[in-house]
């Protein structure tokens, strides 16, 4: 796992030094919602976003990558959704 608060988009390595192994972005389900995030063979590596009540927003944010500015855009993806 990354230092708290670093994230690939960041800087941070996408090869865990702990297992080796090599992350890329994914949906992460967590108690406090799902995020845009990597998962390695430790566990979770890197939170890339905020939490998102639902996969599908956490979905939508990755295919527009609005997650880089998600305290800007939650709001306009929660509208989105709701709306739809
Ligand atoms: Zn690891």
């Amino acid at each position: 796992m990354v230092m708290q608060g670093e994230t690939i988009s960041t800087g941070a390595p996408d090869v865990c030094p702990n297992c080796g192994k090599k992350v890329k972005l994914e949906i992460v389900m967590s108690p406090a919602g799902f995020y845009i995030g990597t998962m390695c063979k430790c566990g979770p590596y890197s939170r890339e976003s905020g939490y998102y009540k639902t996969r599908e927003l956490a979905e939508l944010a990755l295919l527009t990558n609005f997650y880089h500015r998600w305290r800007r855009w939650r709001w306009k993806l929660q509208e989105i959704f709701t709306i739809g």
